[in-house]
């Protein structure tokens, strides 16, 4: 019985998307092939299985639908790390670069508590500048990020090596150069 499956053949590649010259990686594909998800999860989580963290931080949109199957998987809770405006009680926010201009996230700050071992979740990273942000945000709060995990990197904009210089272990599964 043969389990071989590569995950990187289930997400699609648009060309030219947002703009002119950019290859966007188009997870959609991934999440509803029903093994490839599966396979996605399970191995995200891999590693800290037994590491007793008790919250996944998931980044808007794609970050939500991966952390909370991780977080039943972990069973971690969950945190949403949203876009500035859209969390209804008290939030904590931070301002970070993209590549032209900056973004704003938020969380609530009660998410978390003093000493919180928290996972960090996203579908992919790029420059970095938004798991950066999401790390500082939750550092600031006085949780403990155990690591950064992402089913793609783009390793060739440098954002995985941002984290770990952060003192964050990365963790991703397929890497497009
Ligand atoms: P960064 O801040 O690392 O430059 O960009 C990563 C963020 O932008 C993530 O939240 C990710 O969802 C989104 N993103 C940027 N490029 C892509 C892409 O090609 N595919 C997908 N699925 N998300 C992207």
């Amino acid at each position: 019985e043969s389990h071989a499956m590569n995950l990187a053949d289930t997400i699609r590649a648009i060309p030219d998307y947002p703009k002119p010259g950019i290859t966007f990686r188009d997870i959609t594909t991934l999440l509803g092939d029903a093994r490839a998800f599966r396979r996605a999860v399970d191995e995200l989580v891999q590693p800290f299985a037994g590491l007793k963290i008790a919250k996944i931080a998931g980044i808007e949109a794609r970050g939500f639908i991966l952390g909370g199957a991780v977080a039943h998987q972990l069973s971690a809770g969950f945190i949403p790390v949203r876009k500035k405006g859209k969390l209804p009680h008290e939030t904590v926010s931070i301002t970070y670069s993209l590549e032209y201009g900056t973004d704003e996230i938020e969380v609530h700050k009660d998410a978390v508590k003093r000493g919180e071992r928290v996972l960090l979740v996203d579908d992919l990273i790029a420059t970095g500048g938004t798991a950066e942000g999401a790390v500082n945000l939750l550092s600031g709060l006085g949780a403990e990020v155990v690591a950064a995990c992402f089913i793609v990197d783009l390793p060739d904009l440098g954002g995985a090596d941002k984290i770990r210089r952060l003192g964050v272990p990365v963790r991703t599964l397929v890497s497009f150069a």
